[in-house]
């Protein structure tokens, strides 16, 4: 069994009733959501549009290895309307590195396991930069040590706070 921290995140459509579904099937297919933040809103990040961001962290309790997460947390994105193919061909035209989404589910923390293979980088390599990530995530793990940074989540969210 092991505590799985994850960030919930779109832009496009009902984004409110979206993270409610995803929360629901995360629940159901990774395990139990023991804590859920508020959905915080913010700017998109990384992209221009107009759309703003809400984010949401949650962290479960779950019997599947960290690749199974990540496959289960895709197949959820792709039920909930998410379309890598057409997101690709958005890229493409803009230059960008991120677009628009109906839902967005990266893994933060995975227990205090570091993992890194080609599909998965656990801790998520961006999250001591990403305040949209560290403010919810603080909401229900504020004391939780990075496993790399030897920082608490917190702790990050102050650093960041000062840089921006
Ligand atoms: P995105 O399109 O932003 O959802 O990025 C998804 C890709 O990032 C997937 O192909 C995953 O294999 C990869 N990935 C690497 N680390 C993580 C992580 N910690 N959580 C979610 N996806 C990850």
């Amino acid at each position: 069994m092991a505590r799985v921290a994850l960030l919930l995140g779109g832009n496009i459509g009902d984004v409110k009733r979206t993270l409610q579904a995803a929360q629901q099937l995360i629940n159901e297919r990774v395990g139990a959501v023991m804590r859920c933040s508020n959905r915080y809103e913010s700017a998109p990040w990384g992209f221009e549009s107009t759309n703003p961001f809400f984010n949401q962290a949650l962290e479960c309790s779950t019997e599947l290895t960290a690749e199974e997460v990540l496959d289960a947390i895709q197949q959820i994105e792709n039920e909930l309307g998410r379309n890598r193919a057409a997101e690709q061909i958005e890229k493409a035209a803009t230059g960008a590195r991120y677009t628009s989404r109906p839902i967005d589910i990266d893994i933060l923390f995975y227990g205090s396991e570091v993992i890194s293979t080609e599909r998965l980088q656990i801790p998520h390599p961006h999250l001591p930069e990403r305040e949209f990530a560290l403010a919810p995530l603080a909401e229900i793990m504020r004391s939780f040590r990075h496993p790399q940074f030897d920082r608490t989540v917190g702790e990050m969210l102050e650093a960041v706070r000062q840089t921006n």
